[in-house]
């Protein structure tokens, strides 16, 4: 996409959806976990130049993990363009990541606050609901998007530290953040939960994050029918492949970074600027009759 094009192109174009973003091609690259979005090539788009708010969050209260950079990113973009207050939570070594995504939030007119620390800490994940209600004044819109993925050929690589900490960043902490959130939620928020396409189609390489994401649906399954009686709507996003720095820090094997999407029906990888107008829609109003769904956006990838 030309600069001319970005200028004049937002979220509500009409363009062919399979020829998008085909300027995009992935070189072979690594950066240890959890890497950075500025050292990333090429850049995902976040809808920096795109997003185009309409009021949908106006007022809104919302916490993000990780919201330092990808699909978290993207969110936090679109969250504030609609109108929400927004906190971020990611690891502290993603400062930098942070930083330009809350500036970009910012300029939107909202207030944005960030909240490093380590997603595997209960202490941590209790401590971020209580400063994002102090800081917000409340809390009605909850994103559990943080995540880890990293593969391994063999279920004998696999260490127990990395099974744990998968589990832990993947399922553990959104236990511990919605249940130290619900309390807090009133009539009419909503809750949002990141799956995967790995959780009906599991690659072989990737057995424990594949099986967190499966608990992830059930999850939310499960929570939303608790919690619709008191009016809060719990759902839940699974994006297909999407071009961010989880790929490029062991997310899957190097050599298949080049072929990345490609199996997808629409023939290429997704970008998380196409993620965000799916949270925004079950964060919105406008999804009032949608609980425990798992909004698929996969680029064509079946899901059941
Ligand atoms: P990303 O690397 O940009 O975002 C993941 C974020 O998780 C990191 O930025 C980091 O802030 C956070 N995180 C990881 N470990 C943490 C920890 N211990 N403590 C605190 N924060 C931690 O990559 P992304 O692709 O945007 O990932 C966002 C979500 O989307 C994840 O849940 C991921 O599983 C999911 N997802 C991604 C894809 C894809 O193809 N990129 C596909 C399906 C699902
Ligand atoms: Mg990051």
């Amino acid at each position: 996409m030309d600069d001319r094009t970005r200028d004049s192109r937002d979220q509500y174009t009409f363009t062919d959806p399979s020829a998008l973003y085909a300027e995009f091609d992935p070189k072979r690259q690594h950066q240890p976990e959890p890497g950075l979005e500025a050292e990333l090539e090429p850049k995902p788009d976040l809808g920096e130049h795109t997003y185009r708010g309409t009021g949908r969050l106006t007022g809104r209260k919302a916490l993000v993990t990780g919201a330092d950079s990808g699909i978290g990113a993207a969110t936090v973009i679109a969250f504030a363009r609609e109108g929400a207050d927004v906190v971020m939570s990611y690891l502290p070594e993603e400062e930098a990541d942070a930083q330009r995504v809350a500036s970009i939030a910012q300029d939107a007119g909202v207030q944005v606050f960030t909240i490093p620390g380590d997603l595997r800490d209960d202490a941590y994940c209790r401590e971020l609901v209580d400063r994002a209600v102090d800081s917000l004044g409340g809390l009605d819109l909850l994103v559990n998007n943080g995540g880890k993925q990293v593969y391994a050929e063999s279920i004998t690589d696999l260490s127990d530290d990395q099974f744990d900490d998968t589990f832990k960043t993947n399922v553990y902490a959104m236990f511990w953040i919605t249940k130290a959130a619900v309390p807090h939620l009133t009539p009419g928020s909503t809750i949002i939960n990141t799956t995967s396409i790995q959780a009906y189609e599991p690659s072989p390489v990737l057995v424990d994050y594949a099986s967190t994401k499966a608990t992830i649906n059930a999850f939310t399954k499960a929570l939303a029918q608790q919690l619709a009686p008191k009016g809060i709507r719990v759902n839940a996003v699974a994006p297909g492949p999407i071009w961010t720095v989880l790929q490029v820090t062991d997310g899957q094997p190097p050599e298949k970074l080049e072929e990345f999407g490609e199996s997808t029906p629409l023939g290429r990888m997704g970008q998380p600027a196409e993620l965000a107008p799916a949270f925004v829609f079950l964060a919105s109003a406008e999804s009032s009759y949608v609980v425990g769904e798992t909004l698929g956006v996969t680029g064509g990838k079946p899901t059941p």
